[in-house]
């Protein structure tokens, strides 16, 4: 069975990078009939930003794409978070000591910074494994008695990994395909603390195994950690994992990786949801007014596509299509006008009334309340013309109220005649007995025809003095909808 997991750890807001990695991975779930679980890793207690969790998953909720285990949620192979799992990992940090895969290092942090001045002095990199293993503070040059001493006595230690001498890795990548590392260049990294917790690296593989999990799916910048995970398999006498590391997400311009501070100048949020810390509020795409379908669709093509030209998806669709194989190797740009063009699309799709009831409250705080039966005939108008609801006001304001200035550009269409045209409009409007747009239109145009009066002659100025600017949809639909004695109250307005 499928089983694939998002295991971020709570050290903050979660940046759009995470969310594609969580989405990645709930797609691939679904499609191949699996599951999708939440993992919360938190063993780096100097990291944890409490929130984060709960913000971690009101993302995911917020987004549609929840977990189907997590902590407190279908518990199968629980605790989920793996500050509840710290009994556990001893026991394996233990196995790899008994089996030789492991050893005790005693180094104060102080003899390791001398080290690596040393070597950078001579411009070498100081690589922690049997290039220098045996002549620093470890279990592999004090006796076992020592050791037990020193552990006994409470001094600081930690668990290494006893890296393979001389070996290349020949891994496999479900999206890299070949990818080849050799064991000399690897760090003899740390596996478990005195402190009784473990580090990133064995929690990781101890979970994933025990959680069963097939797949691991995750971002680019844990490609160098895929050969000690594999060779932690190894020394563990269990089956690893297929692994997919998904591309980076690059900047707009120039090639590196998008940071916070890029989203910042942009005025683009990195983050799927508004994000509180002390300091203060990161505006996120809620807030922003992105429509989650819009978020999930730009972000499943940062670095995939189902090889046709197809760039709408919904939720149901991208599951259909979505194909690891698919993922591309190189970076994936981020492009934040994309972005609010998907948003369009997606508002486009929504229904009025829908949107008519997310525009109420704004329109409210503008003081006007009509009903939704209004609101949602003028949305049905606009809408073509926004990306976010939070445009809808700039678009309709003139539906609430009369202009209070004209378009200065726009006035050159206010000629010497057009006074009089316009006294003769409003005896035609007001004139006309069922005042729908149609009608009014046919009416208004006869009248025009018959008197040979230029079109643009009279329905620029009468735009302008009703929407105070010559933008804004069929002016008939707009006369309609404000209503005749309005309609001439703003023409007589216009030429006084
Ligand atoms: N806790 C890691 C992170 O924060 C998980 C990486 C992985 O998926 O193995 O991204």
């Amino acid at each position: 069975q499928v089983r694939v997991r998002f295991a971020p750890s709570p050290t903050g807001p979660l940046h759009i990078g995470g969310v594609r990695t969580a989405l990645f991975n709930y797609l691939f779930a679904k499609k191949n009939n699996g599951v999708f679980y939440l993992r919360i890793e938190d063993t780096d207690q100097t990291r944890f930003v409490p929130g984060a969790e709960a913000y971690i998953m009101e993302a995911l909720e917020w987004l549609g794409i929840a977990p189907e285990e997590t902590v407190g949620k279908n518990e199968k192979f629980g605790p989920y978070r793996q500050s509840d799992r710290k009994a556990i990992y001893q026991e394996y940090a233990d196995q790899l000591i008994h089996s030789g895969w492991a050893y005790y290092a005693f180094d104060t942090p102080e003899a390791l910074d001398a080290l690596r001045k040393e070597h950078e002095a001579d411009g070498k990199t100081f690589i922690y494994n049997h290039h220098n293993r045996e002549k620093l503070d470890t279990s592999l040059v004090i006796s076992a008695d020592e050791v037990a001493k020193r552990i006994a006595n409470g001094e600081h230690y930690v668990i290494r990994f006893k890296t393979p001498v001389d070996e290349t890795l020949h891994l496999k990548d479900i999206i890299r395909g070949d990818v080849k590392f050799e064991t000399n260049l690897l760090d003899d990294k740390v596996l478990f603390k005195s402190d009784g917790m473990p580090t990133y690296h064995l929690a990781n593989i101890v979970d994933d195994h025990l959680m069963e999990t097939s797949h691991v799916i995750r971002g680019e910048e844990w490609l160098p950690s895929m050969p000690l995970h594999v060779l932690l398999y190894r020394a563990f006498g269990w089956d690893a994992p297929e692994f997919a590391h998904l591309p980076l997400i690059l900047k707009p311009v120039g090639n590196g990786k998008l940071s916070k501070r890029d989203g910042d100048k942009l005025g683009f949020p990195v983050f799927p949801l508004e994000w509180k810390t002390e300091e203060g509020t990161s505006s996120g795409y809620r807030e922003k007014g992105f429509f989650p379908e819009a978020v999930i669709n730009f972000l499943a093509l940062l670095g995939w596509n189902d090889g046709t030209d197809k760039e709408l998806f919904s939720l149901e669709e991208l599951v259909d299509a979505f194909d690891l194989n698919r993922v591309h190797k190189s970076g994936a740009k981020f492009d934040p006008e994309k972005n609010k063009w998907f948003n369009h699309q997606h508002l486009i799709k929504q229904n009025d009334a829908d949107l008519a009831k997310d525009f109420t409250p704004i329109l409210e705080e503008k003081g006007f309340s009509t009903s939704l039966e209004l609101t949602t005939r003028i949305v049905s108008l606009i809408k073509e013309r926004a990306h976010f609801v939070s445009e809808f006001w700039d678009l309709t304001d003139f539906f609430f109220q009369a202009p209070t200035s004209y378009d200065e550009k726009a006035s050159k269409n206010w000629k010497e005649e057009t006074p009089a045209l316009m006294q003769e409009l409003i005896s035609v409007l007001e004139n006309i007995a069922d005042f729908t747009s149609a009608n009014i239109e046919t009416i208004v145009k006869d009248w025009l025809t018959k008197n040979e009066i230029g079109m643009g002659k009279v329905m620029q100025p009468f735009r302008l003095s009703l929407v105070g600017a010559l933008k804004g949809p069929h002016l008939f639909d707009i006369v309609e909808i404000i209503g005749k004695e309005e309609t001439i109250s703003r023409i007589q307005k216009a030429i006084s």
